[in-house]
């Protein structure tokens, strides 16, 4: 127990810190407080309706919104930070629509294959003549753990892996004897990927053989980024092509694999190199676009540290944009998907404008393409973020639990005036410091640790944050929850609430600002996850 002397100093030093509250602190404090919800509640309104079209990245509702962004970045006196000193940032997207009459084949000395007879594509992104050598690896999995690598002594770089189709497992075993995937175990697509290899085909299934007819009538399109940096949601890069059954006996004729096509209960033969060629030509229509996103630099006051950026960013895309659909509402108005994040971070651009200036820079960021393939967020983390030393993602932070609620599909939704977090505490001490610093002096949300763990997908790769993980910048990542009306015609801005959005609007900018004027550099100073095995901090 301690003694009242003991006890009189420890309140002493807890007052310390209030009693030595910076004029500057101060400052940001009450700009913090005039966060107003009237502006949020009319920047969303707007944001997410109906004229604005569900804001999907290729439709003129995009535009709109963009351009409101834009005009009040101007409207603030924030720099441009896009192309050729405006606000937009541009990227190039390439779609190619397979052209199933003119797309065909050979096995080599053989006769030519005809899509949709002999073959169909499941997807593809690169057009043009896909040839090379046949290497048949069974289930195509491979588990160091557990010793299984059907890859082992194959050149595999250049080939076509012809891979068992069903379950894709390797025979006795399921999904929970291998572990985690991509951690202890990797799929045929991954290690194609990861040897170089030229495409996977796939030997049909009966399942695949029963459905031969609607695949066979559906028209792969391949669309990505391009260049298409980036892992999370990246489209995948190479063919994935599923052979008839009479394909597959052709192409297997004279080799071990003969049998086993023939006779389903025989055993799969060990991986072997076929010793023929497979040609694949892939003839495709391509268009190509050009998204954006919005972004603006608010420099930082301290000419030493304003080189070293702290991003915050939330997509202003929605998920479907306009349907068609028989109950009449046809647009997807993405209120808390993510036009409440939008105007969250149109809240934090004024409180930075109206407060003393940080001395680090923040780069502000509405980006496109989220909902599509990250595709902003993976150009702008790829191809600009040299600067950027820690990362905020906010998407989706309007919704709250009613107190009670029976609704099975509000179960994963944060409660009232709470708001989940998620990063500082597995990445980085600066970080963190900041973020615990605002929970202690403020209660304008309580912020809840949740999906606060590598191998939770909204921690990576589901969100924004992806890319920039990727790129070994430490990021936080706020969220509210999903729920019923999540990607559905519901999400709409009555249904929002906006007192918390306010709530979170000061607590981001409070911690924003905090670790912004760190005298420590933010860095991704914690151990890289298990899950993260690719990531290199940025040092
Ligand atoms: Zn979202």
């Amino acid at each position: 127990m301690l003694t009242p002397r003991a006890l009189a100093l420890v309140a002493l030093l807890a007052a310390a810190p209030l009693a030595a509250q910076s004029p500057r602190v101060a400052a940001m404090e009450a700009s913090a407080r005039a966060i107003d919800s009237a502006r949020i509640r009319a920047d969303v309104t707007f944001l997410a309706s109906d004229p604005n079209g569900g804001r999907s990245t290729l439709d003129a509702g995009y535009d709109s919104a963009a351009a409101f962004v834009a005009a009040r970045l101007r409207a603030l006196g924030i720099a441009p930070a896009g192309d050729s000193g405006g606000y937009f940032q541009h990227y190039t997207v390439i779609s190619s629509r397979l052209d199933t009459a003119r797309a065909g084949g050979q096995v080599a000395g053989g006769r030519a294959l005809r899509y949709g007879e002999d073959f169909v594509v499941q997807s593809f992104l690169q057009p043009g003549r896909h040839a090379g050598p046949v290497v048949y690896v069974s289930h195509g999995i491979r588990a160091p753990g557990a010793g299984i690598d059907p890859y082992r002594g194959l050149e595999i770089r250049g080939a076509w892996l012809l891979v068992d189709g069903g379950t894709g497992l390797p025979p006795g075993t399921t999904r929970e004897d291998l572990g985690r995937p991509g951690v202890d175990w990797f799929t045929v697509s991954d290690e194609a990927k990861r040897l170089g290899a030229l495409g996977i085909l796939t030997l049909p299934s009966e399942g695949m053989l029963r459905g031969w007819n609607s695949f066979r009538n559906r028209v792969p399109v391949g669309r990505d980024l391009t260049p298409a940096v980036g892992r999370a949601y990246a489209a995948y890069p190479l063919p994935r092509v599923t052979l008839s059954a009479g394909t597959a006996a052709a192409l297997a004729a004279g080799t071990p694999l003969a049998t086993a096509l023939a006779d389903t209960t025989a055993p799969s033969p060990s991986p072997f190199a076929l010793d023929r060629e497979l040609t694949i030509d892939l003839v495709a229509e391509t268009t190509t676009y050009r998204p954006y996103n919005v972004v603006g630099l608010v420099e930082g006051s301290d000419p030493a540290r304003a080189g070293e950026w702290i991003s915050v960013a939330s997509h202003l895309d929605g998920a479907v944009g306009r349907a068609v659909t028989p109950e009449g509402d046809s647009i997807y108005n993405a209120a808390d998907d993510n036009a409440s994040g939008s105007a969250v971070d149109l809240s934090v651009a004024e409180a930075l404008m109206r407060g003393p200036r940080p001395a680090r820079s923040v780069l502000l960021i509405w980006d496109s393409g989220e909902e599509i393939g990250l595709w902003g967020s993976r150009h702008l983390a790829y191809n600009a973020s040299e600067r950027i030393v820690a990362h905020f993602n906010n998407d989706m932070l309007g919704r709250t639990r009613a107190p009670g609620t029976e609704i099975e599909a509000e179960a994963d939704l944060a409660g009232p005036m709470e708001v989940w977090v998620s990063g500082p505490s597995v990445l980085s001490t600066v970080m963190e410091r900041a973020l615990e610093r605002v929970r202690r002096e403020h209660d304008w949300v309580t912020l809840t640790p949740k999906h606060d763990a590598p191998g939770v997908s909204f921690f990576y790769p589901r969100t924004d944050a992806a890319p920039f993980m990727e790129m070994g910048i430490p990021v936080i990542q706020f969220f509210t929850g999903l729920h019923a009306d999540y990607h559905r015609q519901g999400d709409e801005s009555t249904k929002l609430d906006i007192p918390k959005m306010t709530g979170a609007a000061r607590m981001i900018y409070a911690i924003l600002w905090h670790l912004a004027e760190d005298p420590e550099r933010p860095r991704w100073d914690r151990p890289v996850p298990a899950e993260l095995p690719f990531v290199v901090p940025k040092r």
